[in-house]
């Protein structure tokens, strides 16, 4: 099996990647930065993400693996005291692996007649600082509302516990294959109207943000775009999935409520 490892800079981290390293060697595992099928990430779901942007070209041959070091995270199952285990599950791998969605955002920019494609594991983001953002919202095509505020956030399953979470959206269960709008602080009041609650988009629906201006932000997971004009941004599930290699059961709603809401005994 080709490994690679992909650790954030953290001094921790940095220690797991060694310890992991040298029992990988001992175990005669082949490791490859390039083009390997299993990548083990090490840090926290940040790290996952940026692992994901590094490998995305690749996604339909390699599995992922997340170790974190700290606290608990969505896209990392083991432990960083679980190193030893987590090379017997390699070791004995026989491919098991689940999938989630991804986001594919197509963007439109002024200054060219093709459409710019990017992919998201957690969201992606439109906003404006300089003053008010509007933009009109399409639903599968047909014009929904128009929005003003600081900003709109779709987010996947899996990326629903994060950014969108904050923003009062719902926690979704990655086996659904939906998309979710939150809204950035929309203003409502007699002359200006806006849904003002999040929403779960189908599996077969699109959305379309046309903004009206220019000076918007796009962010992608951890990027930022900004500096062209945009004019129209589509949002889609993506044909491509990320694949994880699973060696353990996990149960999505402890997960979740070990992140948020902490051990506590019902008594
Ligand atoms: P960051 O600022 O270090 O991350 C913010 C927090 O989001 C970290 O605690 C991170 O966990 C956590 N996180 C990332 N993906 C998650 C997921 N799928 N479910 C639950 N928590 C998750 O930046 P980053 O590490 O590069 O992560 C980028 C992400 O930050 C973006 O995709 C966005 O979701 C999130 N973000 C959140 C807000 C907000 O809540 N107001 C604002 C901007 C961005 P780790 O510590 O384990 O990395
Ligand atoms: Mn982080």
């Amino acid at each position: 099996m080709r490994v690679a490892i992909y650790a954030n800079d953290g001094k921790k981290s940095q220690n797991v990647k060694k310890k992991l390293l040298t029992r990988l060697k001992e175990r005669h595992f082949a490791l490859d930065d390039l083009h390997p099928e299993v990548v083990i990430s090490i840090g926290g779901d940040g790290t996952l993400l940026s692992a994901f942007h590094h490998y995305q070209a690749q996604l339909d041959t390699i599995r992922f693996v997340g170790v974190h070091t700290g606290h608990l995270g969505f896209y990392t199952d083991w432990r960083d005291d679980e190193i030893d285990d987590l090379v017997i599950s390699l070791e004995s791998d026989n491919g098991q692996s689940v999938s989630y969605p991804l986001l594919d955002v197509g963007v439109k920019y002024a200054d060219s007649p093709s459409k710019v494609h990017y992919l998201s594991l957690n969201e992606s983001t439109l906003k404006r600082i300089s003053s008010t953002m509007v933009t009109d919202v399409y639903l599968g095509g047909e014009f929904f509302e128009r929005f003003r505020g600081d900003g709109l956030c779709v987010s996947t399953p899996t990326g629903s516990t994060a950014y969108n979470k904050s923003l009062g959206g719902a926690v979704v269960h990655p086996d659904l294959e939906v998309l979710q709008i939150a809204e950035i602080s929309s203003i409502n009041n007699r002359v200006f109207r806006t849904l003002s609650s999040p929403m779960i988009i189908a599996p077969n629906d699109w959305i379309t943000f046309k903004p009206h201006g220019s000076n918007f932000i796009l962010t992608v997971d951890s990027e930022t775009y900004q500096g062209r004009t945009i004019t129209e941004i589509y949002y889609k599930i993506s044909k491509k999935r990320i694949h994880f290699a699973k060696y353990r059961h996990n149960h999505f709603w402890l997960r979740v409520q070990e992140a948020f809401i902490g051990i506590e005994n019902e008594d």
